[in-house]
């Protein structure tokens, strides 16, 4: 998928800690989750769900130092909350430098090695985030999509750094959970139960609408023979 396509939706999939969602008319049924790739090529897009765990790395330069362990410990409680959700399996990736690229807010990594079920997260400094309007915190969502199968295999988040250095855990864990729900696939909920609620309501667990719509999203493992002659 391009990355100038791309940029339109990480700009609609920022979380804001002040923003508030006009309310829209929708049927009392009407699910409350939504899907990010709704109405474009990739719809119903999500990863598969295979066994084998998606890593979540982390690029902390921008971080100040005495707060490094406070972003891998929110990083690791907000694997946790999706892992408890049984949605995914995810694991934490360790250090992988990236390049953050402030035109798209996309992140690739730095030594150019593309990793299938893989997220990048980073940290970017006031410098660098041209791409974030004042109140946004944190900006995420899918960069490598499989065409025939709408499977996703990369994905990045980015988080402001002026945030991330001084908010306490609980606050940091709850951008980052919403966040991974962008990288899911999963767009704004309507409902102020959902992690994915388009404001930062103090969640600390998913929400019905999290669960069904991260069930909904996942596509079928399918497992490649590597020598189908053997
Ligand atoms: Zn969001």
């Amino acid at each position: 998928m391009s990355m100038r396509r791309l940029a339109t939706w990480l700009a609609a999939l920022a979380v804001s800690t002040t923003a508030l969602i006009a309310p829209t008319a929708v049927a009392d049924d009407a699910p409350a989750w939504t899907s990010i790739f709704a109405g474009t090529q990739f719809d119903g897009a999500g990863w598969s769900a295979c066994p084998d765990p998606i890593h979540v790395s982390v690029d902390s330069r921008a971080v100040d130092p005495a707060r490094r362990s406070t972003l891998v410990k929110a990083t690791k409680r907000a694997l946790a909350m999706w892992n408890r959700g049984h949605v995914v399996t995810f694991a934490y990736g360790g250090e992988v430098p990236v390049a953050f690229d402030s035109a798209t807010g996309v992140s690739r990594p730095a030594d150019g090695v593309d990793r299938d079920r893989w997220i990048y997260f980073t940290v970017v400094t006031d410098r660098q985030k041209s791409g974030f309007d004042p109140f946004i915190v944190g900006l995420a969502g899918p960069i490598r999509v499989e065409t025939t199968t709408h499977t996703i295999l990369e994905a990045s988040a980015a988080f402001r750094a002026s945030y991330v250095n001084r908010v306490p855990l609980a606050q940091s864990t709850e951008v980052i959970a919403h966040e991974l729900g962008h990288v899911i696939g999963l767009g704004h909920s309507r409902s102020r139960r959902d992690l994915m609620f388009g404001t930062l309501l103090g969640a600390t667990d998913l929400g019905p609408g999290d669960r069904a719509g991260g069930w909904a999203l996942l596509q079928p493992c399918r497992v490649v023979t590597a020598d189908a002659s053997a």
